[in-house]
């Protein structure tokens, strides 16, 4: 959402600027007294999480949250399966912490772009990057141009209802009878999970069943994942594999024998067409291409040479052809620091996967957050001298979006939801800018 034509940049900045100021919004005023104004940039869960530990260890804090989009919770709202709301539940927790009077949040503000890095740091005692690690590891083979081969997060950025997933714009996104997933960890779990599922087995949850619809999962006959390492140490947590198991209509392979994996099948709304999933370990991954022959059109062929470590691999070692109609790959994120380049100042810090280099779950980061927010408590003066936000309104360049503006975005996507769902998200950033205007004006 780029453009909130409702109200004028100057009105939003007298807001935020009163508030300031010591007068709320709402008409309200806070004390005086402050500490120090923290910046967090990025407001997914590691963001949240240290702002909720400021608030505990930090007194008389004040914390401004910038996010790039407007919808606050990054891969929260749109990476974390959407039929696992239990996890998505931690949201609630965060609703709270925008309610506090210390904290704000600016949406629809992307630091670097419609507002400079350096402006934070002058205006603010502290500065919290946490901008998550953004960028899917790409496969390390050749791949052929034309097969269909996506990222596990741009197919569940697609599930979740992300506007800005690449697949949102394809002419087609039907995934075929056979799809193939690289990786062996929960993310490759969620994708299989995700396609084995009924309809009915996303009741209560807020998929987008238009992009269900229109990868057509129901169509899928086969899914095998190809694990680099052996069964012994693979990455899932043994829960993830169980409720796999756990899904009428599917029978799970592993290596070619069937799993003994204990569930509970006889409840749960059964696959309209029986799914067979196999896992192969010790696969290590050498090529994927198109099937030359006219007799599999657009099928994919994935090769693999068979070993249990990259030492133990030699020209000699078997190799292996499987065949798909879509390869999805969940080998995890790029590895690297982004964002603001080595900023030395002491008084900016970078947490959760920006930090590690590692996107690592919500209870690794939580962790990461709280370190974070006792460094700075641990830095913290008696009084601040700087001015936080009001300090950074003149500069910015975009109409922001407030905690109270997402709130009607949500209330309206809860309202919209089709039965059996809790949500229907909006798929634009334009209708979600209309829902503002509406309840702006
Ligand atoms: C498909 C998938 C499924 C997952 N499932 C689970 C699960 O079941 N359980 C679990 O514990 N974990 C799960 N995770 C991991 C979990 O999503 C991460 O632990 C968590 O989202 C990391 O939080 P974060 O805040 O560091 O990053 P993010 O969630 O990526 O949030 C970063 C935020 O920073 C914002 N941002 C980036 N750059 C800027 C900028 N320049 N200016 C302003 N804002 C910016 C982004 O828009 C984003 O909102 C899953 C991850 C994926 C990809």
């Amino acid at each position: 959402m780029q453009e909130l034509p409702v109200v004028s940049l100057g009105d939003i900045m007298s807001i935020y600027t009163n508030y300031l100021s010591g007068v709320r919004p709402d008409g309200g005023h806070h004390d005086e007294k402050i500490s120090a104004h923290v910046a967090i940039v990025g407001s997914g869960p590691t963001g949240c999480f240290a702002a909720l530990a400021m608030l505990k260890c930090v007194p008389e804090v004040r914390i401004t949250v910038f996010e790039a989009r407007p919808t606050p919770y990054g891969l929260l709202r749109y990476g974390v399966a959407p039929d696992h709301q239990g996890m998505k539940n931690v949201t609630r927790q965060f609703e709270r912490l925008f309610g506090s009077n210390q904290v704000e949040f600016v949406g629809n503000v992307r630091i670097g772009q419609d507002l400079p890095f350096e402006v934070l740091q002058e205006n603010f005692d502290f500065v919290v990057i946490a901008t998550g690690l953004p960028s899917e590891r790409a496969l390390p083979v050749p791949v052929h141009p034309g097969a269909k081969v996506w990222g596990a997060s741009q197919l569940l950025r697609y599930l979740n209802a992300d506007p800005d997933s690449d697949l949102r714009t394809r002419e087609t996104v039907e995934l075929g009878d056979s799809v193939l997933i690289i990786g062996s960890g929960n993310v490759a779990m969620d994708v299989a999970r995700l396609l084995a599922k009924s309809d009915e087995g996303f009741d209560g949850s807020d998929v987008d069943d238009a992009a269900r619809e229109a990868l057509a999962p129901s169509k899928i006959t086969r899914i095998t994942l190809l694990s680099r390492s052996p069964y012994e140490q693979v990455r899932w947590d043994p829960s993830m594999f169980k409720e796999l198991c756990s899904i009428p209509g599917v029978e799970v392979y592993l290596d070619g024998r069937r799993s003994t994996e204990e569930t509970d099948t006889s409840s749960g709304p059964t696959r309209h067409q029986p799914l067979r999933v196999e896992v192969f370990f010790n696969q290590k991954l050498r090529e994927i291409d198109l099937q030359e022959d006219n007799a599999y059109d657009n099928q994919l062929i994935v090769r693999t040479q068979n070993g249990t470590s990259d030492a133990h691999l030699s020209a000699e070692s078997p190799k292996t052809s499987f065949r798909a109609s879509a390869v999805i790959a969940a080998i995890g994120f790029e590895e690297r620091r982004i964002g603001f380049g080595e900023v030395p100042a002491d008084n900016v810090l970078r947490t959760g996967g920006c930090a590690t280099g590692r996107l690592g779950n919500l209870a690794e980061n939580r962790a990461l957050a709280k370190q974070t927010a006792q460094l700075v408590a641990a830095k913290v003066g008696k009084q601040s001298e700087l001015t936080g936000l009001a300090g950074v309104a003149p500069f910015l360049t975009q109409t922001p979006v407030s905690f109270s503006d997402w709130k009607a975005i949500d209330e309206a996507e809860i309202t919209r939801a089709r039965p059996g769902r809790i949500r229907q998200k909006f798929t634009s950033w334009s209708e979600m800018s209309d829902v503002v205007a509406q309840t702006r004006s």
